[in-house]
């Protein structure tokens, strides 16, 4: 690992590890009004990236730039068939290309809002590019017309925004899937986008760990009274989503810390460290193989962050 390192790269992986399927060719967004006003942009292909829309009196918030230019100009043609109101808001849910690559593409004088630890890392473009290029099958040509756009709008905790009629709030709980994750929340629909905070059956601590996630969580659920989640890479999902969330990380938590206060080294504790039967899928579904994966990298990061190595 080298020390300057700022995002991610692949050679800290695990081999077990199943990289992400971000290729958005030929991906359809379909809009799904969820709320008056309130819109989602859910992808056909799936663990491509959804992402949204609000609309008020003044102005559109939009939540996630995509992977692309011709994505993010697909986010504002469905933008366009619902109102010609002005894209006065774009959130970033975290800084990894397939949410802020899309953000060039959008007019000038749409302010771009993100938590400021996205903020810091947004202008690794090039490391980040490298990163996504297996995941959209080595297709460079996908982010053809990328430039780094900068945030007009860096937060800390929380903004609360006004659409003209209609308020949108934007959150940091903490890190769970990245350092800067964000919550955009329409209080009136109870609708939440959550990123890549809610990722399958249990979430990826991909830049935190186990603990840290559980945190965040639990923040999350004690400040806010959501309903309808939209997450960036499953479907739809209700709050209950949550709940699981605290149940695997708490377990996955109290685990490792036995673990290294028991001494054992990290490829016992990955061996012995279970994935409960709750949140692992039947072996003969095609993504049991992929969420064991999963797991485990969530039980790698939180060894890591326990034993201080
Ligand atoms: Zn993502």
């Amino acid at each position: 690992m080298s020390r300057n390192k700022k995002v991610l790269e692949w050679a800290d992986f695990p081999a077990d590890f199943v990289k992400f399927k971000l290729n958005p060719t030929r991906a359809h967004l379909e809009t799904k009004e969820l709320a008056p006003g309130v819109y989602a942009l859910l992808s056909s292909i799936p663990g491509v990236d959804n992402a949204g829309f609000v609309v008020g009196d003044r102005g559109v918030l939009v939540i996630d730039a995509h992977i692309s230019v011709p994505m993010a100009r697909q986010i504002q043609e469905r933008v366009r068939e619902v109102t010609d109101k002005p894209i006065v808001y774009l959130v970033n849910s975290n800084y990894h290309g397939d949410h802020t690559f899309g953000n060039c593409a959008f007019p000038p004088e749409t302010l771009v809002v993100q938590h400021r630890r996205t903020a810091e890392l947004v202008p690794y473009m090039d490391e980040e590019m490298a990163f996504m290029i297996p995941c959209v099958d080595g297709d460079s040509k996908i982010f053809e017309g990328v430039e780094l756009r900068l945030p007009d709008i860096v937060f800390a905790d929380w903004l609360r925004l006004d659409l003209g009629g209609r308020i949108v709030e934007v959150h940091h709980f903490g890190p769970a899937n990245t350092p800067g994750d964000t919550i955009t929340y329409v209080p009136e629909a109870k609708v939440a986008w959550t990123g890549n905070m809610t990722g399958g059956i249990f979430g990826l601590a991909l830049e935190s760990n186990a603990a840290t996630f559980l945190a965040t969580v639990s923040r999350f659920v004690n400040a806010l009274d959501v309903e309808t989640l939209v997450p960036a890479h499953m479907p739809l999902a209700g709050a209950d989503l949550l709940g699981r969330y605290l149940l695997y990380f708490t377990e996955v938590t109290i685990a490792v810390r036995a673990a290294v206060a028991a001494g054992w080294p990290l490829e016992e504790t990955l061996e012995k460290v279970p994935q409960s039967e709750m949140f692992s899928l039947p072996a003969d579904d095609p993504r049991a193989g992929f969420m064991r994966g999963r797991h485990r990298y969530n039980v790698q990061k939180t060894y890591l962050a326990f034993s201080g190595k």
